[in-house]
């Protein structure tokens, strides 16, 4: 409640920064982020009066009949509105308007008109991206689910090698539903999102989705999955090989490796994110492989798989202490496969602390003397 109350305190700062006497919030994690409720249908307005205490009781929570036990629960510290069409109640509950920004970028065609429509007095502007910008720098608590959510992916992965559960003749399908399985039992609400497992020429493929194909000696095997703890999304890529990996395979995954440690050494606060990705992306081509390094380094993570900040070629973002971002370079060569080697890491004062901690290794540990 209290971590809530200091992220709308936060906010109200950027609010009259932007000029704005009210921000409409209806994107539900963003809701979920500023008040603690996870409904399915839900707004919030937040005031922007520098005066904390008259704007805290000003705070209204939206949300339709289906979830009024579920709001006092969670948000006991704020007014809830029962109303099935939130967003325009919420605007329509407004005594004295004045410019009220709202969630741009998750508002619909139809939902802005309904919004106007609603809308008595005062202006209706676009304030994309305010709450995100609070999101990209965690706390301690978001943190600490981070590294638990991270924690659940490492042990499936370790019970997965444990159990030779990578082995010639299981298909890439059985092994991504075996991930996911052994991610739940670690105490996973589920997958944080699509497993991808690409094994062989698949493995080309940097989204690939599983197929019946069966895993066969000396295949390059890619794994990208992670684990959803108390609402948050751990990412992690490992390339292993099933079987003896050959010469090139080695090269591959050693240059990769190179690139990713230079990516998670760039991570150091006040770093534009731009030149982290170029960081990772210097060693690659210089080895003559960046045209198959065909993506960004990273992204933020936390209560959204991808958040801000990017970690890109093009990104505009710069790197703070609580920034919890993925260094995942990779280099795909088509017809024969590739290797990207992923973590999620925090940023702090001190250099970037991996949250994702399985061994890197092309081959597993526990195969290395045969
Ligand atoms: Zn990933
Ligand atoms: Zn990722």
């Amino acid at each position: 409640m209290e971590q809530h109350a200091r992220r709308r305190a936060a906010l109200r700062v950027l609010l009259r920064e932007a000029g704005l006497d009210v921000l409409l919030v209806t994107d539900l994690v963003n809701v979920r982020y500023l008040s603690g409720f996870t409904g399915s249908n839900a707004a919030l307005l937040v005031h922007a009066d520098d005066d904390a205490a008259h704007a805290e009781d000003r705070t209204m929570l939206a949300t339709d009949g289906r979830y009024t036990t579920q709001a006092a629960a969670q948000a006991p510290d704020l007014s809830v509105l029962v109303e099935r069409s939130c967003g325009p109640a919420l605007l329509g509950a407004l005594a004295a308007p004045g410019a009220v920004g709202f969630d741009s970028a998750h508002v619909t065609v139809d939902g802005h008109a309904d919004l106007l429509a609603a809308l008595a007095a005062g202006e209706l502007r676009r304030a994309p991206g305010l709450v995100e910008t609070l999101r990209a720098v965690k706390d301690a608590g978001e943190v600490d689910a981070l590294r638990q959510a991270c924690g659940v992916a490492d042990a499936a992965l370790a019970g997965m090698v444990a159990a030779d559960g990578l082995r010639a003749g299981r298909t890439e399908r059985e092994v991504a539903r075996d991930l996911e399985e052994r991610m739940r039992e670690a105490g996973a609400e589920g997958p944080s999102f699509e497993t991808i497992v690409a094994a062989g020429a698949n493995a080309a493929i940097p989204h690939h989705r599983p197929t019946d194909a069966p895993l066969a000696d000396g295949d390059l095997l890619t794994m990208d999955f992670g684990a959803l703890v108390d609402g948050y999304h751990s990412d992690m890529t490992r390339t292993l090989v099933v079987g003896t990996p050959a010469d090139w395979q080695r090269d591959l995954h050693a240059l990769v490796a190179e690139a990713a440690a230079a990516g998670r050494a760039a991570l150091v606060p006040g770093t534009a994110t731009r030149d982290v990705d170029a960081a990772a992306r210097d060693v690659i081509t210089a080895a003559g492989f960046g045209e198959q390094f065909v993506h960004g380094l990273g992204h933020g993570v936390g209560l959204v798989i991808h958040e801000a900040p990017a970690v890109s070629a093009t990104a505009t973002a710069t790197l703070e202490a609580g920034m919890t971002v993925t260094v995942e370079p990779g280099v795909y060569l088509a017809g024969r496969g590739g290797v990207r080697i992923e973590d999620t890491l925090v940023v702090t004062d001190g250099g970037a602390v991996p949250l994702t901690q399985s061994p890197r290794d092309l081959v597993p540990e526990s195969r290395d003397e045969t």
